[in-house]
C-alpha cells in the first residue's frame, strides 16, 4: 500500500537515501515537491554532503568520531535555522 513519507520520514531518509528502493525514492520526491520545508531540508544536506565528500578526500586520515561530532553539528545549524524561520 502506498504511504507517503512524512516529514520525519524525509529527514531520516535524506541522510540514507542511498538505501532507498525505487518506490521510496519516488515517494520521496513527491513529499519535497509538495513540502517547501522538507526541500529546503534536503538541499541543505545536499550542499553540506558535498563539502563533506570534499573535505573528507583532503582529510583521509580524520578520525570517523570526528566525522560524526561535525555531521551532529551541522545537523543541529541546520534544525535551528528551520525552527527560526
Ligand atoms: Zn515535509
Amino acid at each position: 500500500m502506498f504511504k507517503m513519507f512524512s516529514c520525519k520520514d524525509i529527514s531520516k531518509a535524506t541522510c540514507h537515501s542511498d538505501d532507498l528502493n525505487l518506490a521510496e525514492k519516488l515517494n520521496y520526491k513527491m513529499h519535497l515537491l509538495i513540502c517547501g520545508n522538507c526541500r529546503k531540508y534536503a538541499h541543505g544536506i545536499e550542499v553540506i554532503g558535498e563539502k563533506f565528500t570534499e573535505v573528507l578526500k583532503k582529510k583521509r586520515n580524520i578520525s570517523s568520531e570526528k566525522i560524526t561530532q561535525l555531521e551532529n553539528r551541522i545537523l543541529e545549524s541546520i534544525k535551528k535555522n528551520n525552527e527560526s524561520e
